[in-house]
């Protein structure tokens, strides 16, 4: 019987957080994760769950990248 492979914790630090109240998107920092850096946008509080790392990815794929802004 062989160990399953699947070993992902070492990826859970470097992801997203997202916003709760705007839904932005911002790279995962601890300070964020842990609410003691407040939303740029609205002052809303960050969450870096799994699902929400997962949302804000995907958030991020389809938005057009900041440096594109006019
Ligand atoms: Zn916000
Ligand atoms: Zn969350």
């Amino acid at each position: 019987m062989k160990q399953p492979v699947a070993d992902i914790a070492t990826e859970a630090a470097d992801g997203y957080v997202l916003c709760q109240d705007c839904g932005h998107v911002e790279p995962w920092t601890a300070d964020r994760h842990q609410e003691r850096e407040a939303c740029s946008r609205c002052g809303g509080q960050f969450c870096g769950c799994d699902a929400c790392n997962e949302l804000a990815r995907l958030a991020v794929q389809f938005q057009t990248p900041d440096e594109v802004k006019p």
